[in-house]
This record gives structure tokens, sequence and C-alpha cells, in this order.
């Protein structure tokens, strides 16, 4: 099989993370398979990348940054290659390489004060380029030929910086020219995670968290037999485990229950990662780097379809609820879309929308940062109508959105009802309600303060944390 595994930011977080994740590769390439890697950034290591960006466009720029990422990947390099001096050296030129860049672009940064989405791209793409020469090394001292390989050579991008798409084809073109003498060499190739370049060689990236869509890019453009993302935690579970400590592991789901709960705010997954391995049907694995014994998770077409109901919680945070309302916006057309044609125009991505039925208000949900803008925007190209007093009030409130996912909640009767009775019980207020015309989720708006009751409360009321219960639902 040809096999392509991502580890992310903890399963390469030290000397030791990264020789167990080279250990997991090679062990995979001696029982026959053919292995490519993708790795992200060292944990942290893009958090820090961003916060270095945005000082410097304040004109601030500390040298003691480059110093301390190169002290944490030189560490890391001397214990991987530890008796291999031309390897360490190889190693260690490359890192220096990749920081000699970065500080040029900070320090640029500096002088210039305008942080754009494109050099906040080139910045934050950094963390992968130096954890892809470690991986490597790693990989070669366990005793297989590999060479580290930036993205910018494989996946090719629009120009959407900071969250750009993959052109399948031109990708399958690089992807084939540059991996393929390699996998034929019987090498394995390390593919820095989350970053691509657009046709014309500019460095993009896909979004935090995207080395998974880098992993399900890579594995359909070569047509991978499968893909295997490697993580902290056992597979994708029934919730969040920092949220719900009795969270189990969900054996096998569908492609589309992965999607559904990626975008709801299961952060094991990033919410685009099914999408390319979707297209060729490549299953997908979710195992932990942790604990490899533990089977993790499959998402395959099919999923499990012995268990009817909800399968999984999930909740996205860090989101605002606008409301439009007021008695006058009955039956005054436009309203709706000139409300939408504003958020559109403010970029703004609308994870949910609900209408009251009295047609009194409408709701949607997006991203806190991106409220206040939207909100003015509102207020602006409103402004007849709230003069008029058709519209009385727009107003922002930070919320969470709390999600129930299963493929088989569909013809499930009942659900509704287990959802509210669980939520009252616990007292919680119910915002905002939607359901998708999948019927594979109920999303609901709570209160940012109510976001893990809510969570745990339905996890309990669906049964979760017991997989007899579970599949009688
Ligand atoms: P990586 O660095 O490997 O990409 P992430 O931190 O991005 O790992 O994703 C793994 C984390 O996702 C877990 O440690 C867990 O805290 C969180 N998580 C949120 N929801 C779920 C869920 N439903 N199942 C498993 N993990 C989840
Ligand atoms: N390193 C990137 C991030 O932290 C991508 C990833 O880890 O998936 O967002
Ligand atoms: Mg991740």
């Amino acid at each position: 099989m040809l096999i392509v595994m991502k580890f992310g930011g903890t399963s390469v977080g030290s000397a030791d993370r990264i020789s167990q994740a080279a250990r997991l590769a090679v062990d995979a390439a001696a029982k026959g398979h053919r292995v490519v890697v993708v790795t992200s950034a060292m944990s942290k290591v893009t958090d820090s990348l961003v916060d270095a960006a945005q000082t410097a466009s304040r004109g601030k720029w500390d040298p003691a940054l480059r110093a301390q990422l190169f002290e944490r990947h030189r560490q890391a390099a001397d214990a991987i290659t530890a008796g291999n001096s031309d390897d360490r050296e190889q190693v260690l030129a490359q890192i220096e390489t990749q920081l000699d860049r970065f500080e040029k672009l900070c320090f640029g940064l500096s002088m210039v004060h305008e942080l754009t989405p494109r050099l906040l791209d080139a910045i934050s793409g950094t963390g992968e380029m130096l954890a892809a020469p470690l991986v490597a090394a790693a990989i070669r001292s366990a005793g297989r030929a590999s060479a580290p390989v930036l993205a910018t050579d494989v996946i090719v991008t629009t120009e959407q910086f900071g969250g750009a798409e993959p052109i399948p084809e031109a990708t399958e073109a690089k992807a084939a020219a540059t991996l393929r003498p390699m996998i034929e060499r019987g090498e394995i190739p390390v593919v820095t995670g989350f970053i691509g370049a657009t046709a014309d060689g500019v460095l993009t990236t896909l979004g935090r968290g995207g080395s998974d869509y880098s992993a399900s890019i890579i594995g359909a453009a070569l047509s991978a037999d499968e893909v295997w993302i490697w993580t902290d935690v056992n597979g994708v579970m029934t919730a969040n485990p920092g949220e719900v400590p009795d969270a189990r592991s969900l054996a096998e789901i569908s492609y589309s229950e992965a999607s559904e709960l990626a975008y709801y705010g299961a952060k094991v997954l990033h919410y685009k990662t099914i999408v390319p391995a979707f297209r060729k049907k490549i299953p997908v694995r979710i195992l932990n780097s942790f604990n490899p014994e533990h089977p993790g998770t499959r998402v395959s077409v099919e999923g499990d379809t012995s268990t009817l109901g909800v399968k999984a919680v999930t909740s996205i945070r860090k989101v605002s609820l606008i409301a439009i309302s007021g008695t006058g916006m009955q039956g005054i057309p436009g309203i709706v879309a000139k409300a939408f044609d504003v958020v559109a125009e403010q970029q703004a991505n609308v994870l949910m929308i609900s209408q009251a039925s009295s047609e009194n208000n409408i709701c949607f949900v997006i991203s806190s940062s991106e409220a206040p803008r939207v909100v003015r925007a509102l207020k602006s190209a409103l402004e007849v109508e709230l003069l008029r007093g058709h519209i009385e009030e727009i107003a922002d409130q930070p919320v969470a959105v709390v999600a129930a996912v299963g493929d088989r909640m569909r013809g499930t009767p009942g659900i509704a009802a287990t959802v509210f009775g669980a939520l009252g019980s616990s007292g919680i207020n119910v915002i905002a309600i939607s359901q998708g015309s999948s019927e594979r989720n109920i999303s609901l708006v709570v209160a940012e303060g109510d976001a893990t009751e809510a969570v745990r409360g339905l996890h309990r009321a669906f049964a979760l944390d017991r997989e007899a219960a579970a599949t009688s639902r």
C-alpha cells in the first residue's frame, strides 16, 4: 500500500516524539508499504511565529525569538543525529537557512509595519520547514533513506492567503514529479504540512490546523491507498476528551460524519481534510502516536451503519451571534438579502443561520474576530431601515455553537426532544437552533459560558460514553 502519514505538532514536539514518529513510518515501510510523511511544525511553534509577525508589524523585532527557535530545533537535532556529525551539520544548515529567511521577513515587516495575509503566510509557514529536516534525519537514523520536501514544490494553490485551496490537477502533476521518483527509490519523503504555493511559486498556507488537509491533498494527488493522521488522542471521539472525560473513541465513521464533526469544531481534523480523500474514496485513519497499538478511527464511505442516532457532540467557540430584529421587518422584502450581501462583502464566513418563523428576527453566527466590523457594516447598510424603525436592533453577543452529529439521526425519532430535554434539565437556554437539511446534525447556539455543560449534558443524554447504549439509540 501507499500510505500518506501525517504527524501533528505534539507528535513531533520533541526529539523523543520525532524519533517515535520516525519509527512508526519505518515500521510501516518494513511491512512493505510505501510511505510519504507529512509533518506539522513542532508544537506551539506556529503560535510563536504568528506572534512574532504581529509584534514585528508593530515595529518591534526581538532577535531573542530566533535564538529560542534555533535552540529548540538544535536540541532536537543533536539528539536525533547523535553520533552522525555529517547529518547534524546538514540538518543545522537547513534550520539556519529557514531562520535566516524568517528573520529577514520579520525585520522587513518591523520597518514597513504592514502585515499582509501573504506576509503572514510566509512567516507562519516557517515551522513546518524547520521540522521536516528533523523528521527526515530521524527516519534516516532509523535506517531508511529520507529527505525533506517543501510542499511549495508539491501543492499548488489559489492565492487565498491564510486559507488557500489546492488546485488538484496542478498538484497531481507536481506531486508526481517531486514525490514519485523518491518513492520509487524506496525513500520516505517528509513533506512540510500546512503550506503550498501559488502557480507563481508564492508561499501560501491552508489555514490553521491545515497539515491534516495537506496529508489528504497529497494522498489524493498520489492516489494513495490510505491516509493516516497521527495525533495525540485515540482517534475521533464522541466528544473532545479535554472537555468530556468519559468520551469514547469511534472505531468507524463515514466521510460525511467526519466532515460534519470537523466543521462543527472537532479540532482533531482540519475541517476540509475529508474533501480530497473523499473525492478519491481513500480511507482515512486517525491514530494516536502516543498509543500506536490503539486502532483509532477509520473514516470510510459507509461508516458504522449499526449505530443509530447521535454519534458525537462538538462545539465551536469564539463565535458571535449577530441578530437583526424588529417587528417592522415583517413583510419588507430584501432585508435578508441586503444583510447577507453585507456579510459577503466583509468576507465573513457564516457558520449557521436561523430565522424566527415570525420573521421578526434573523440571526447568524460568525467568528467573533469578524463580528465588530460586520455589525458596523450592517448598521451602515441598513441605516434607513433603522431610522424608519423597521429594524429595531442589530446586536452581537459572544456565543458557542454546540452540535450533535450522526449519519443515522435521519429517521431516528425523538432526537430533538432528547436534546431539549437534556439542556432544559441542565437549565441551559437555547438561543437559536438549526438543523441541517441532511439531518446529520442539530446545531444549537448557547451562551459562551454554557457550552461545556451543554456538551456534557448532550453526551450524557445520548449515553455516548457507553457503546451498547449508543447502538440502541
Ligand atoms: P495535532 O497537533 O495532532 O494536529 P490537534 O491538537 O490539532 O492535534 O487535534 C487533536 C486534539 O483535538 C485532541 O488532543 C483533542 O483535544 C481535540 N479534540 C476536539 N474534539 C475532539 C474529538 N471529537 N475527538 C478527538 N479529539 C478531539
Ligand atoms: N502548524 C500549523 C498550525 O499550528 C498546522 C498544523 O499543525 O496542522 O496551525
Ligand atoms: Mg491539528
